[in-house]
Formats: C-alpha cells, sequence, structure tokens
C-alpha cells in the first residue's frame, strides 16, 4: 500500500485541514511556502495521467474549499501536480500541492535552458 493510502487508512498520521467522502487534505511534512498543502483522492490514483474527468469535476470544488479554509483564496496561491519522472513525482498517489501564503517565486523550473528546445 503506498504512502498516501496509508494516510487515507490513518495508518500513518497526517496534519489533517479538511476531508470529505471522497477527498483529503494535509499540511506537506516539508513545507516549500508558509502554506503548502497535499490535496489528495481517498481512492488510489497513481498520477494525474490515470485521473479521469469526473475525479476532477469533484476534486475542483474541494481544493477552492481548501484554499478558502486556509484564508489564501483571495490572497492568490498555486495548484501544482507533479507527473511522473520528469515531473518530480515522488510519491506515485495523485495529489495537488496547494501553496500559498507568501508571493511565490516563478522560474528555475527546468536545468535544460528552454532556448534550446525551441
Ligand atoms: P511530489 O514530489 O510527489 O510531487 O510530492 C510529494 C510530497 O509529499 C512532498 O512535498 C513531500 O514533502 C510530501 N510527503 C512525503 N511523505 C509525506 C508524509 O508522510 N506526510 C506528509 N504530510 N507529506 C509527505
Ligand atoms: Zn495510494
Amino acid at each position: 500500500m503506498c504512502i498516501f493510502c496509508k494516510i487515507v487508512n490513518r495508518e500513518i498520521p497526517s496534519n489533517k485541514v479538511l476531508e470529505n467522502d471522497d477527498f483529503v487534505a494535509f499540511h506537506d511534512i516539508n513545507p516549500k511556502a508558509p502554506v503548502h498543502i497535499l490535496v489528495i483522492p481517498k481512492q488510489h490514483v497513481d498520477s494525474f495521467n490515470e485521473l479521469s474527468s469526473e475525479m476532477m469535476r469533484d476534486m475542483t470544488p474541494f481544493i477552492q474549499q481548501v484554499a478558502k479554509h486556509v484564508n489564501v483564496d483571495q490572497s492568490g496561491y498555486r495548484v501544482i501536480t507533479n507527473i511522473g519522472d520528469n515531473g518530480g513525482q515522488e510519491v506515485k498517489h495523485l495529489h495537488f500541492h496547494l501553496l500559498g501564503g507568501a508571493k511565490l517565486s516563478w522560474g528555475h523550473f527546468a536545468d535544460a535552458d528552454p532556448k534550446d528546445f525551441l
């Protein structure tokens, strides 16, 4: 069973923010911003590649609710999902990072120079 499934099953503790029948939001153990929350489906999905449009439809209002709950909906925030090796996905259970609480930097996304690919 994957680490996030264990969090869903409460085999591993987590600092939960919000939960409903289908999704859980909890604080990232290694935050990269003042607000860094992970939003996951309770059902195991490997990554965004396997995410159904039905699940995305239901996940959208949940993520919006989490942003409101932690009071970043007006100040602004970022939602990211890493996919696969090049995307930097370490945990192979779909998760959206919700980052906020400060002005987030933008850039340095690749070691390679983007101009080399134009
Ligand atoms: P990824 O690199 O797969 O997009 O993101 C995985 C995230 O999960 C990382 O930001 C990492 O800090 C977080 N993480 C890994 N293991 C745990 C854990 O056991 N508990 C919590 N709360 N976060 C975790
Ligand atoms: Zn899982």
